[in-house]
């Protein structure tokens, strides 16, 4: 068992009963672990079925009669893919149990009322639910094995991921508080992971695949506490921006508004696939990048993008122009960024956590 501590960066988000976020949902975090834990076993070249799909099903008869050595291949055969051998599948339950054990989080604000920030020349703008802001204590159950993964998944998800749902709005960054207390998972065991992963043929697939990532953060240190407050768009919403400035600030809106409608060229791709869009289809964009928060002593700003289906060099080379970035948000800061793009690229990544 594993008790991890976590403070919220940016508001979290796990859904809830009519758009209210009445507590924590262990479900809107658990998709969240998911979804990036997919995102790395297809990056180590394993196997990741897509989960609305539900196409694995564990088959008792198969893997009896699985001829495999290892328990790994044999799950396979038996119908798992890699994701589902620890996320669970029908008739195959889940290898950890996640529970919310304190949760002193609170609404960032309150009502149920969503902020809308409207950078310059936007019409309808992007309207922000009210997250949940504070400590809460994930308690992880399970087998050895099972932990470790869950606990290195965590660390991945605290330095360049992200927990619970909307990510693409800037929610779900948080910090581990007590990772020093923690038993730390095997510094190889991506590797191992990986060289099990990659035993059978593969097939690229036009699911996420961390190959096919990059990640960022930027830090700054403001020159004034209302440093916010001269961000294209922050006018109109002030008064409701102004109670929680100290805490976070919502500047995903400006940033994603400067590269879509200012920097964005058509020749890079469909700006819609890639921006998202809230017709009918609901296409999640493929920019995630956080609000600010202050952290030891700077302000930071985190996310990733998935560079798939446009011109990736363009698009990163814009996405990690420092410029864009202090011009936007009015501040000079520093950029850090990652972009592993093979397989053992990803290790070294995922190695340095
Ligand atoms: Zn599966």
């Amino acid at each position: 068992m594993a008790d991890i501590r976590i403070k919220t960066l940016t508001p979290l988000w796990t859904g809830g009963v009519d758009g209210k976020a009445d507590r924590l949902h262990e479900t809107g975090l658990l998709g969240s672990l998911r979804w990036w834990y997919e995102a790395i076993v297809r990056g180590l070249g394993g196997t990741a079925c897509d989960p609305s799909k539900g196409e694995c099903r564990f088959e008792r008869e198969k893997f009896d009669t699985s001829t495999a050595t290892d328990d790994h291949q044999r799950l396979r055969d038996a119908g798992l893919c890699d994701v589902c051998q620890l996320f669970g599948a029908t008739g195959w339950r889940r290898r950890f149990r996640i529970a919310v054990a304190r949760d002193q989080t609170v609404p960032l604000w309150q009502g149920d009322q969503p902020l809308n920030i409207r950078p310059p020349r936007r019409n309808r703008g992007w309207f922000l639910p009210p997250g949940r802001m504070g400590e809460f204590t994930l308690r992880l159950d399970g087998d050895g094995e099972s932990i470790a993964r869950m606990l290195a998944l965590l660390r991945f998800v605290e330095r360049w991921g992200s927990l619970g749902a909307t990510p693409q709005l800037g929610y779900g960054a948080v910090e581990i508080q007590n990772w020093d207390e923690i038993e730390k998972p095997p510094r190889e065991l991506w590797r191992e992971a990986a060289q099990r992963w990659t035993c059978s043929a593969q097939t690229r697939t036009t699911m996420p695949n961390l190959c096919d990532f990059g990640f960022f953060r930027y830090w700054f240190r403001p020159d004034s506490a209302a440093w916010w407050s001269r961000i294209g768009g922050f006018e109109r919403v002030a008064i409701q921006v102004r109670p929680f400035a100290t805490q976070t600030v919502p500047v995903a809106p400006a940033l994603k508004n400067a590269w879509r409608f200012q920097h964005w060229q058509r020749a890079w791709g469909n700006d819609q696939l890639f921006w998202g869009r809230v017709a009918a289809d609901r296409i999640r964009g493929k920019v995630t990048v956080s609000w600010a928060y202050p952290r030891n002593g700077k302000w930071e700003i985190c996310g990733s993008a998935w560079l798939a289906g446009v011109q990736a060099d363009s698009v990163w080379k814009m996405l990690i122009n420092v410029d864009i970035w202090n011009e936007t948000l009015g501040v000079r800061g520093t950029l850090e960024t990652v972009r592993p793009q093979t397989i053992d690229e990803l290790l070294t990544f995922l190695e340095r956590m």
